[in-house]
């Protein structure tokens, strides 16, 4: 689970989540209000989880799963990444550019 860099608390996984959903690069934190930004090393690690979906595209096609079974699929992995994403998040008090 992400810790706040600047107050040092550990962000619970729904505080993460939700705050994962906003626009800003910057994350208030939940205990603090000072923005963190989720790390390089962190970004990398996500946009791994994110290839899955487009890798596993060729892969229903060779097995030539159902349209059920993209339907069930997509939307577990969807879920499985959502859940995962608190997990591999790191925050730093700068932001930090993937280039
Ligand atoms: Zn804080």
């Amino acid at each position: 689970m992400p810790t706040c860099k600047h107050c040092g608390t550990q962000w619970a996984w729904w505080q993460t989540v939700k705050r994962s959903f906003t626009i800003s690069p910057g994350l208030p934190c939940p205990h603090c209000e000072k923005e963190q930004f989720v790390t390089k090393r962190s970004k990398k690690k996500t946009a791994m989880i994110s290839f899955i979906f487009p890798i596993m595209i060729p892969i229903m096609s060779i097995i030539q799963a159902s349209i059920w079974t993209i339907l069930i699929v997509y939307p577990s992995m969807f879920i499985l990444a959502i859940s995962l994403y608190p997990f591999l998040m790191e925050l730093s008090n700068e932001e930090e550019f993937m280039f």
